[in-house]
């Protein structure tokens, strides 16, 4: 099926069509209907969007308004989004075929963020330093950095985008948001919303496009004071090195590759819940996704066979339904890649316990079945690499050290799950889990306030919480003499 529905970019509070006059498809990936066209952006459209972006950060309409009511705009856009929730759960469904409860779920909280944002709006604040000398004044202010670009994935594109345009503008910076070429909709949705919110023009701006055209065009305009960036450990590394020659600076959200562990004396029911809401909710496309999974061996049985038993029961199908527990995976590419891991492993020796291919699905989209594989180590490609699709690679293990270490032996550092009801070994195993989070007994948990940050590949910077306005700020330190009499000697350092 094919559509005349067409989004323009969103620049200086409107929507205008690409320079080039290109578009491109979005797809719904459990239909294949062709849903809309969206603007092919280019260097020339990144620099309209930039130029709006930094005559917005200068323009006394944003700079001087009080952090008080940016805090204001930020929690009417919050309201905005919780009125728009159900329509903003459709599009992202259709969009990337994320099950259309779990969308409902992340626009139940989605208002929490600007909600949490906006509280802090007007607490960012300098501090008085002490000085030695009693006639000078020390004090610090924590200002926004200018224009940043935020370039975010496919996944889960509304809250991702959150995460960076709710610290952005509670900071006081202007952006330019780069969406993924595969969910374009609803990040312009959310502009048009932030626009009726009352941010002024320019503030908030999107180019919808290819990474490699529109998102490297962002990355290189020498404008920007930072880049904001989620999506692969590959493209992250490319920005970083983009940033780091520019000395501006970037947060990173990356992959992952995380160990969710079932020790012998954990709740093994619960357990296996944890284990398949790990990889198995929204298709594994999670970077915090669970997909290598150790189990003690006194338990490992009972684990597999509870979660293979889960995973040929889950029901995969139309998003939009409610039974429905698995939806397609977000694009052809995707799938493809999916295949050919489960291809990979095997040839590396694995046993594919349960699924492993296409289900028939009569919508046609890209299916994948729930995986399970067995017989892997830490030394296969399936065991080391982000698969990003819902693949759980089981290992069974016999001691403490022995898991942490096999935990720990990956280049990335996202996130880690511990099943046990020891609560030594909990706390133990937190604290040298290299991960920037720790589950213990629940998986997937996020809120506003907590800090989120990758360690190894996974990231840099952090993402949430108090901590995150840090990531969006610079601090100034202003000295004032209040002493009016000549100075003593010039050629002496004073403190
Ligand atoms: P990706 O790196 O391919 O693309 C992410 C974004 O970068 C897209 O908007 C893309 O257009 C853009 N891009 C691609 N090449 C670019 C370039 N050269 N210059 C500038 N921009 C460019 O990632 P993806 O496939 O969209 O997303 C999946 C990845 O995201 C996975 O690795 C996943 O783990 C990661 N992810 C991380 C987090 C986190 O918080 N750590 C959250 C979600 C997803």
């Amino acid at each position: 099926m094919s559509t005349n529905r067409r989004y323009e970019h969103f620049i200086n509070g409107e929507f205008v069509p690409p320079s080039s006059g290109e578009y491109f498809e979005s797809t719904n990936p459990a239909t294949l209907d062709v849903l809309y066209q969206a603007a092919r952006g280019n260097d020339a459209d990144v620099d309209r969007a930039v130029s709006a972006a930094a005559a917005a950060f200068e323009n006394p309409a944003w700079r001087n308004l009080s952090q008080t009511k940016r805090g204001h705009l930020l929690r009417r856009l919050g309201d905005l989004i919780g009125e728009h929730a159900e329509e903003l759960a459709r599009m992202e469904t259709e969009d990337n075929g994320k099950l259309l409860r779990e969308m409902r779920g992340q626009l139940a909280t989605m208002p929490e963020y600007y909600y949490y944002y906006a509280g802090l709006a007007d607490k960012i604040q300098g501090d008085t330093i002490p000085a030695s000398n009693p006639a000078i004044l020390n004090y610090t202010l924590r200002e926004p950095l200018g224009v940043v670009g935020a370039i975010t994935p496919w996944n889960s594109p509304l809250t991702l985008t959150t995460s960076k345009l709710a610290p952005a503008l509670a900071t006081g910076n202007t952006i330019v948001i780069k969406p993924s070429e595969y969910t374009s909709a609803t990040v312009l949705r959310l502009a048009a919303l932030a626009d009726e919110a009352g941010f002024p023009a320019g503030v908030i701006n999107v180019v919808t496009g290819f990474g490699a055209e529109a998102g490297a065009a962002l990355v290189a305009d020498t404008r920007l004071a930072k880049v904001s960036f989620t999506g692969s450990t590959a493209t992250g590394a490319r920005i970083a090195s983009s940033t780091a020659s520019r000395f501006i600076g970037s947060t990173l959200e990356l992959g992952g590759k995380s160990p969710n562990i079932v020790f012998e004396d954990a709740n093994v029911a619960n357990a296996s819940m944890g284990v398949v809401a790990g990889i198995f909710a929204a298709a594994g496309q999670t970077c915090i996704a669970g997909s290598r999974v150790f189990a003690h061996k006194s338990v490992y049985d009972e684990l597999l066979e509870r979660v293979a038993n889960r995973a040929r029961s889950i029901v995969i199908g139309d998003p939009l339904l409610n039974e429905t527990e698995l939806g397609p995976l977000a694009f052809q590419d995707q799938r493809d890649k999916v295949a050919s891991y489960v291809d990979l492993g095997v040839s590396e020796g694995a046993t594919v316990l349960t699924g492993g291919g296409r289900p028939n699905i009569p919508l046609g989209g890209y299916f994948f079945e729930p995986t399970v594989l067995t017989d892997v180590d830490n030394s296969m490609r399936v065991v080391r690499e982000e698969i990003f699709g819902p693949v759980a690679a089981i290992m069974p293990f016999e001691t403490e050290e022995e898991v942490l270490r096999l935990a720990n032996d990956t280049t990335y550092g996202l996130a880690a799950g511990i099943w046990t009801n020891n609560l030594s070994r909990a706390h133990r195993m937190a604290s040298r889990l290299e991960a920037g989070t720790v589950w213990v007994n629940t998986y997937r948990a996020m809120s506003p306030s907590s800090p989120r940050e990758g360690f190894k590949t996974s990231g840099v910077g952090v993402e949430h919480g108090i901590e995150s306005i840090r990531e969006y700020t610079r601090l100034k330190s202003v000295w004032i003499n209040t002493d009016e009499s000549p100075l003593a000697d010039p050629f002496v350092m004073r403190s």
